[in-house]
């Protein structure tokens, strides 16, 4: 699909004449890429998306619901909260569900609007544009940054480095801190780690994930999605010819060329101002065509649009468009099989993540037989069964509980029924049960147990069996 675009594209272009093939595959030069800053309709849903994004990963952790994070992934506890809802490792089904809905989802969104997770909702793409976005503060804009690499050193261009990548390593750490914040209590976290009184792992884990950010965002930028992100790879297994992806029209754009403005020219509407490769993230020149190192941010739409207002052409040379419809084949996008299929398999997740949650209990009921013996009898002429009942609370305040048997007889239970347990404590409570032989049908009976919280409506219940001398 890849290739059969960019060829597409390059024989309606090699029509017009004059579209450079050389570059088609390796788009990216080993020259560092500094962006132009650009402005528009499609950076300004970017940087709100991205800065919606950034805030919500920083504040998140700080919500507090029912007295506690609201988000946390104890680790030393072996669980996870989300807002109020306790999930236990046996409830990490419910995770593994929600991790392969999004995946479909995400296959859902790509069929029909491309990269655009890339584009506007990928952590890689915002602390980048943050730090390109720092690195223009400090060191200027486009060109002023390429003639600082190549200046030589002294005391204006160290103190900018100097002071580049401090602010780049604050942004990092802060990111650290804000990831392990949903390990760890984030308020007491950012304190420990900026008065230096956290624990050897923690302050690891933190310096790890800000060492990570720092040259991910700092230095690896595009090569990340060009050389290490496996998304990048397959997406265009998804694509088809109604997914809207970032093209240019070449049959409109060629040939292209310099000219005047308000010039009369014969020339295709491509003044060949270059502000389209020189805005582009992953440094490609969309002109030859779809290209794998696309992520579909808009920003080359935004500035050719803004050149084709200089010039008083018809704006979007570039824009969101499908195969078909730059053919002039207008066929609805719902037709595509690839859209509903993704569509329905992503509907099953979300039932199957649904079903999953209103079937989820609170209590954890384990009955476990006494292996000592089968069954005692009583001077009284009973017979009583030892077992060892495991009750979790896994809920996050403390629970007053009530067991009860039944069955075939008229089982009764030893001693205290009536439990309290705290926040996600598992109790291991011996029960005895009695019952009278004469009333038995058999030598082997099934009995329940049942485990019910008081004053709510959540119980849980499992079977046994209770041996007597018949
Ligand atoms: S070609 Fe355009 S949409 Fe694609 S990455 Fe470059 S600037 Fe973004
Ligand atoms: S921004 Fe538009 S006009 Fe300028 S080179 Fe790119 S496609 Fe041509």
């Amino acid at each position: 699909m890849l290739n059969k675009n960019v060829n597409n594209t390059l024989d309606s272009a090699t029509k017009a004449q004059r579209i450079p093939v050389t570059n088609i595959s390796t788009p990216t030069s080993s020259r560092k890429i500094h962006i132009r800053e650009q402005k528009g309709q499609f950076q300004q849903l970017r940087t709100g998306m991205n800065s919606l994004l950034v805030a919500l990963f920083f504040l998140l952790p700080f919500i507090s619901f029912d007295g506690r994070q609201a988000i946390l992934f104890d680790l030393s506890q072996q669980q996870f909260i989300f807002f109020g809802t306790t999930l236990w490792p046996q409830d990490f089904t419910i995770l593994a569900w929600v991790f392969i809905a999004a995946a479909f989802l995400l296959f859902f969104v790509t069929v029909f609007w491309g990269r655009v997770w890339c584009g506007y909702l990928c952590p890689q793409t915002a602390w980048t544009f943050i730090y390109v976005w720092i690195e223009t503060r400090i060191e200027g804009n486009r060109n002023k940054r390429y003639a600082l690499d190549k200046a030589p050193w002294g005391s204006d261009k160290l103190k900018k480095r100097v002071l580049k990548h401090t602010a780049w390593g604050a942004i990092a750490l802060l990111t650290g801190c804000g990831f392990i914040a949903y390990f760890v209590p984030a308020r007491e976290l950012y304190i420990d780690i900026f008065s230096f009184s956290a624990s050897f792992w923690i302050t690891a884990w933190v310096w790890f994930f800000a060492i990570c950010t720092y040259l991910n965002a700092g230095w690896m930028r595009e090569q990340m999605c060009l050389h290490c992100c496996p998304y990048a790879r397959f997406q265009s297994a998804m694509f088809d010819a109604n997914t809207k992806t970032v093209t240019y029209d070449a049959a409109r754009g060629e040939s292209r060329g310099p000219r005047k403005r308000n010039e009369a020219s014969a020339l295709g509407d491509c003044v060949d101002c270059n502000l389209c490769v020189d805005v582009c993230p992953t440094g490609i020149d969309i002109r030859n065509g779809l290209q794998y190192e696309c992520i579909n941010c808009g920003a080359c739409v935004d500035a050719c649009n803004q050149t084709m207002q200089k010039f008083a052409y018809q704006p979007n040379l570039i824009s969101y468009t499908s195969e078909n419809t730059l053919a002039g084949k207008a066929e609805p996008f719902y037709e595509s099989y690839k859209f509903l299929a993704y569509g329905i398999a992503a509907l099953i997740m979300i039932s199957v993540i649904a079903v999953d949650i209103y079937n989820r209990n609170n209590i954890e009921l384990n009955v476990l037989r006494d292996r000592q013996s089968l069954y005692r009898e009583t001077l009284d002429d009973k017979v009583e069964n030892s077992f060892t009942l495991k009750i979790r609370n896994k809920t996050q305040q403390t629970r007053l509980y009530r067991i009860y048997v039944s069955g075939n007889s008229a089982y009764r239970l030893m001693g205290e029924v009536d439990l309290k347990i705290h926040p996600g404590e598992q109790l291991d409570y011996p029960v005895t049960v009695v019952a009278l032989p004469e009333l038995l049908d058999s030598a082997r009976n099934d009995i329940t147990f049942t485990v019910a919280e008081q004053h709510n409506y959540s119980q849980a219940s499992q079977e046994s069996s209770f041996f007597a001398p018949i």
